[in-house]
């Protein structure tokens, strides 16, 4: 067949069309990405990044929210089971009550990854990517040593310590990695915990909720602190760091002579961004979740590839049944200093957000 110009511009076109066609026609396959909540930013942020990264390597994406509510993640689950996902990846509400549907997906061939918490008591989570937890910790209880000048010496100083949601695995690595630091000042007496409420079961906070942590302030600082001030609080996130501030503000920290605790966070959500920038929350934990989502799309890729997906620990997270393979991000520490160069510069938000 002779090919008329018409002919031979139509195939130029065809092929042109094919080259620049985006990787997300290639289709590999449907994957469903399970997310606690919509309540605090830094999901949000997870599940879109995890989306966006999924489509650009030709994966479809089901994502879901379950509002923090157990059975509403179950069965979001289960769905994405039945409708013939070929991976999971779930960042968890309660970390232990997933077997049963991970058993399913397991039965169907489905490849789970635990995303940022860890799956416990589960032989059916292949991987799990997260950010170093225990080192989390770490930097969340130097900003507080560096924030009182305790390595110069200085105190001693009252400390109230805060953790995260007892169902959440990753609340225990916060709050030891803290405790490895703060320990040795409580033992010498340079730190005081007035309460004397320590250890997990007294100090953590029931689905990182923002509302229950101000509460347990107002009660610290009406039977302690009455005639005493606190000069620090160790809060593991930045939604509870915000209510622990509003607790503070209400007896008047923060104004007049009495200077604000130090008080610490995670996340770099925006309120707390701009609380770090007027000088009330000292510190937060960048965690960029653009760089989760990446390291976990590659791990899917990897294993639909047919190859063997990057990890860098296969030691520390033990979850009841085995230890899961895990790959671990470097946290950052942030305070007033370089907070706003790193995540501008970084282009985690624009200089508006945080204004
Ligand atoms: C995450 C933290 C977050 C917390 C509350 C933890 O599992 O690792 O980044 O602050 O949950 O959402």
């Amino acid at each position: 067949m002779k090919l008329t110009r018409r002919m031979m511009g139509g195939l130029a076109a065809a092929v042109a069309l094919t080259l620049t066609m985006p990787a997300f026609a290639q289709d590999k396959g449907a994957v469903g990405v399970s997310m606690p909540t919509k309540s605090s930013a830094r999901w949000i942020a997870d599940g879109d990044n995890m989306v966006k990264a999924l489509e650009a390597k030709g994966y479809k994406a089901s994502l879901q929210y379950a509002e923090d509510d157990i059975p509403t993640q179950l069965s979001q689950i289960e769905n994405m089971v039945s409708s013939g996902v070929k991976y999971l990846v779930v960042a968890s509400i309660d970390g232990t009550t997933l077997a049963d549907v991970l058993q399913q997906a397991h039965d169907a061939g489905i490849k789970v990854i635990a995303y940022d918490r860890l799956i416990r008591n589960s032989p059916n989570v292949d991987y799990y990517t997260t950010f170093d937890n225990f080192q989390v910790g770490v930097l969340q209880a130097q900003s507080i040593e560096t924030g009182l000048g305790l390595k110069d010496g200085k105190g001693p100083f009252n400390i109230e310590l805060f953790g995260g949601s007892p169902d959440d695995n990753n609340a225990f690595f916060f709050y030891n990695g803290a405790m490895s630091v703060l320990q040795p000042y409580i033992d010498s007496g340079k730190l005081v915990v007035q309460s004397g409420q320590t250890g997990m079961d007294k100090v953590g906070t029931l689905r990182w909720d923002g509302a229950v942590a101000q509460a347990r302030m107002d009660n610290l600082l009406s039977s302690f602190y009455s005639d005493k001030r606190v000069d620090a609080v160790l809060s593991p996130y930045d939604g509870l760091s915000i209510g622990i501030l509003s607790s503070l503000k209400g007896v008047g920290y923060g104004s007049g002579d009495m200077k604000m605790p130090v008080v610490s966070g995670q996340d770099a959500e925006i309120p707390s961004v701009k609380s770090i920038l007027a000088g009330e929350q000292y510190s937060t934990i960048y965690k960029d979740t653009r760089e989760l989502a990446k390291v976990t799309v590659d791990m899917i890729d990897a294993m639909g590839t047919g190859g063997q997906p990057q990890i860098n620990d296969d030691k520390t997270y033990e979850n009841g049944v085995k230890v899961v393979p895990a790959y671990l991000l470097k946290p950052v520490l942030l305070t007033k200093e370089n907070i706003e160069k790193t995540l501008v510069d970084g282009g985690y938000y624009t200089a508006d957000q945080i204004k």
